[in-house]
């Protein structure tokens, strides 16, 4: 099933409690690739970096099943970079820098081995490049989710809506989904957001965990409780390419699907905010992630209430 990545491929410098970092890789679709790469191969990615980015870190995608034919490197011009700085709590970041570079005139260019795309996910990005990538296959995908954040509903909303009108999935957080709706209940927010397009949304509260609504049905599914919470960075992403991949691999969005594609998303941003950047998942086992699915599934397990007897 084919799988096509759009988003960020990026430089981030973080700062968080634990310390801070200079220019490490990140980048919306570098998150959702390697986490997607764990479900399905190859992860087709569609992005641009300037020729500050190292071959080796290219490679390193490569080695994980990411397919770069779509990956556009300019010559003379930096990449998108991202500077954050989180909370001593790790609940809020406040965003440092956004430098777009090699972004600012991204013309998102589809290899003809990218037609094929059945799933496509729709990361992080400027709305319009976004749309450009659907209006540029040939065939609809089957499933079309996507990923944005505050930063482009302060800059583009008007952009930003339209695009969200052709999308199946939308995935944000809930302080976006406020500003996004205009409504404080996540409940009321969730109507109004699907009135706009998608019929599915999910929501995500970070370490309180996501929210799957479409139509009248609403799924829980929770954060695992770490011990150690080191970077946050790239968790929704972490948790976007769970999700697609899982959907991809399984080829089934029916609603009873997406519930266990959100567990599995779930998991792999577990593993994501245990190390700095992307590093907890470079090297994954399937053991490992099967191990943390079941923990989720045990998180949650219980025996129905039996009636009180008067
Ligand atoms: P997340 O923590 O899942 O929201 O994603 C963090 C990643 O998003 C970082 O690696 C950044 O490079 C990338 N990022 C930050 N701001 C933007 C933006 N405005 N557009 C696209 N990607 C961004």
């Amino acid at each position: 099933m084919s799988l096509v990545v759009i988003g960020t491929v990026a430089f981030d410098a973080l700062e968080t409690p634990f310390g801070k970092t200079d220019k490490i890789v990140g980048g919306a679709a570098t998150y959702i690739g390697l986490s997607a790469s764990y479900s399905v191969k190859p992860v087709k990615v569609v992005a641009v970096v300037g020729d500050d980015f190292a071959q080796s870190d290219i490679l390193l995608l490569q080695e994980h099943g990411v397919d770069t034919e779509g990956l556009q490197i300019k010559q003379g011009e930096k990449s998108f970079f991202w500077s954050g700085k989180y909370s001593n709590d790790l609940n809020s970041r406040e965003t440092l820098v956004t430098e777009l570079n090699v972004l600012a005139d991204f013309d998102p260019i589809l290899p003809d081995s990218y037609q094929d795309c059945k799933y496509l996910m729709l990361g992080n990005l400027t709305p319009q490049i976004q749309r450009l990538v659907i209006q540029r296959l040939v065939n609809r995908p089957k499933l079309i989710v996507m990923d944005t954040m505050n930063f482009w509903m302060d800059v583009a909303m008007d952009e930003l809506k339209t695009t969200i009108e052709m999308v199946d999935v939308l995935s944000i957080n809930d302080e976006e989904a406020r500003q996004l709706s205009g409504q404080h209940s996540l409940v009321k927010a969730a109507k109004i957001i699907m009135e706009m397009g998608p019929k599915y949304l999910i929501i995500k509260k970070g370490e309180h965990g996501a929210l799957l609504f479409h139509k009248n049905q609403i799924f829980f599914a929770p954060a695992l409780p770490l011990e150690e919470v080191f970077d946050p960075t790239g968790a929704g992403d972490t948790f976007a390419g769970g999700f697609i991949g899982y959907l991809a691999a399984t080829d089934d969005i029916s609603f009873e699907n997406m519930k266990r594609a959100v567990i599995h998303g779930s998991a792999m941003a577990s593993f994501c905010v245990e190390k700095f950047g992307t590093e907890r998942l470079l090297n994954l086992t399937q053991e490992e992630i099967e191990a943390r699915e079941q923990q989720f599934a045990d998180l949650v397990a219980v025996l129905p209430a039996t009636a009180t007897v008067a």
